[in-house]
């Protein structure tokens, strides 16, 4: 079997922050596989063919993917941001893992690509610059009550906390379960950053502090990092703020 599976991270939204090596892996597919939106992002090729699906068949969307490349064409799977972070690349190797042997001998590249944390934090300085964990907000592949054990422990342990999927329609509730939870290991003054679709024409950034952080700045495109006890914010005069954790001393629990 010689066919070619590449699970291609587009990065946040903007053309810029493609990679030169994800932007080759487009170019080379003879099919393009994915959700409907991420496809969208990519502009249409001669010779290339485009199999968009609906976001929530993660499993069926691998499967596709991989059965096409099982029939010899050279298929890239897009994926916002990194594939490898709370994306297809896992689905891809569930479904490797629980698949037909052949699959195992199909040439699989996971091209990287810039995640949505790196883009927010980038975006309003450099909160991520001491330690950190991500964290997705979601509950439909684990239960909610991992997700609050995960949060008390990040917190606790003086980590900043990226928190990806915050709300979606059918998830309403859960970020402020989460703010709630929060505020039970830290200070009302920590910084919360809100960045909205990077990268995107409707990007939008806010920064608040845990005490105040209102669910309302969230929907499904937005990535919050929550700072730890030690992340400041320089006032600029005519220039917005800079977040950042210190590189050195942290004032751990
Ligand atoms: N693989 C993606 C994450 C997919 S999970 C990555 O590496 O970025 C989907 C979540 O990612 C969204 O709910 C949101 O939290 C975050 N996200 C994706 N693109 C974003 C963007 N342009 N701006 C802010 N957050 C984004």
């Amino acid at each position: 079997m010689t066919g070619r599976l590449a699970v291609v991270g587009l990065g946040p939204g903007d053309a810029r922050s493609l990679t030169p090596e994800a932007a080759a892996a487009l170019a080379e597919a003879k099919a393009l596989y994915g959700y409907a939106g991420y496809l969208d992002r990519v502009p249409p090729r001669a010779g290339q063919s485009r199999h968009p699906s609906d976001n929530r068949e993660e499993g069926a969307r691998a499967r596709a993917a991989l059965e096409a490349a099982a029939d010899g064409p050279n298929v890239a799977l897009v994926t916002a941001g990194d594939p490898g972070v709370f994306a297809m690349g896992a689905a891809v190797c569930e479904a490797i893992e629980h698949g037909p042997a052949a699959w195992r001998t199909l040439d699989v590249a996971m091209i990287p690509g810039v995640t949505a944390m790196l883009a927010v934090a980038a975006r309003v300085g450099a909160p991520l610059g001491h330690d950190f964990c991500a964290l997705s907000l979601s509950d439909n592949l684990k239960p909610w009550e991992t997700i609050e054990r995960r949060l008390d422990a990040a917190a606790a342990a003086g980590f900043v906390l990226a928190l990806y999927n915050p709300v979606s329609r059918a998830r309403p509730w859960q970020l402020g379960k989460a703010f709630e939870r929060l505020r039970r290991h830290l200070p009302g003054a920590t910084l919360v950053v809100f960045g909205r679709a990077v990268g995107r024409a409707d990007e939008r950034l806010a920064i608040a502090t845990l005490a105040e952080a209102d669910t309302v700045e969230a929907d499904m495109a937005t990535l919050i990092i929550v700072g730890s006890a030690a992340t400041r914010l320089i006032a600029r005069p005519g220039l917005p703020p800079l977040v950042y954790t210190p590189r050195a001393g942290e004032v751990g629990p």
